[in-house]
């Protein structure tokens, strides 16, 4: 059987600075890859209208999780504007249903700003509800309950640090020193973003500051390159850390 992974997070992007050479080692794998993004980034631009920027990062994102071999949704949340509420909640519980994970990665708790938050407790939150039988989604054509709560880990925080600075500590470290220069790649595939900030700093920062973190968690398990997750380990999500095992590595 394979292993279904989702990488679930906010904006078009998020996925590729925290987790994308994860993925590209699961790509290796028996594994198939989905990839989702809460909103189409429709906020992402001084120039263009909302729904033009969220054409052009739809299309930023597919190409990003073409290059993976994923599949890409868009469950079409707009920016700043994810939000707890029972809609919500049922709109993730059936991408859930649709895709069928075993494992779900997503945003942290605590993050720089809400939609990262929300997004990691509306899906926190569908991991748990989407295997419940009587929860129905309101969908024209639901998927069916999952079988169990899939295996849910916490990408990194912004910058690794929590509202008040502290840095925040990692469950587990994955060395991405191998497939670390084609996550970059996948991040350049936001073009729209990365013009956005080399206008702005004058430089790739885009790049260079995914390159600085991926080097920091790298230092603290002595390889070039890392990523860092934390498992939800809560009652009753499964506790066995399956994306080690699926990787073939100790945790840092
Ligand atoms: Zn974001």
């Amino acid at each position: 059987m394979m292993t279904t992974v989702l990488a679930i997070h906010a904006h078009p992007d998020d996925i590729e600075f925290q987790c994308a050479g994860t993925l590209l080692r699961l790509a290796e794998r028996d594994v198939v890859l989905h990839v989702a993004t809460m909103t189409p980034g429709d906020c992402g631009s001084a120039e263009m209208s909302a729904e033009q920027i969220s054409e052009v990062r739809r299309g930023e994102a597919a190409r990003a999780a073409g290059l993976l071999g994923a599949e890409y949704h868009c469950l079409e949340f707009r920016d700043l504007s994810i939000v707890f509420d029972n809609p919500s909640r049922r709109r993730v519980a059936e991408c859930l249903r649709t895709v069928r994970p075993d494992i779900v990665l997503t945003a942290p708790p605590v993050d720089y700003m809400p939609d990262h938050e929300m997004t990691s407790l509306l899906v926190r939150d569908a991991c748990f509800n989407a295997p419940i039988p009587n929860y129905t989604t309101g969908a024209d054509d639901p998927g069916r309950p999952l079988e169990r709560i899939p295996s849910l880990y916490y990408v990194d925080p912004i910058e690794g640090v929590d509202w008040f600075g502290q840095p925040q500590p990692a469950g587990m470290i994955v060395d991405v020193s191998a497939t670390f220069e084609r996550k970059l790649e996948m991040l350049a595939s936001h073009e729209s973003q990365r013009a956005w900030l080399l206008k702005q700093h004058g430089m790739d920062e885009y790049l260079e500051s995914c390159r600085r973190w991926a080097a920091s968690r790298g230092s603290e398990i002595g390889v070039a390159y890392a990523e860092a997750f934390r498992q939800h380990l809560g009652h009753p999500y499964p506790g066995e850390n399956v994306l080690e095992h699926l990787l073939g590595e100790p945790s840092g």
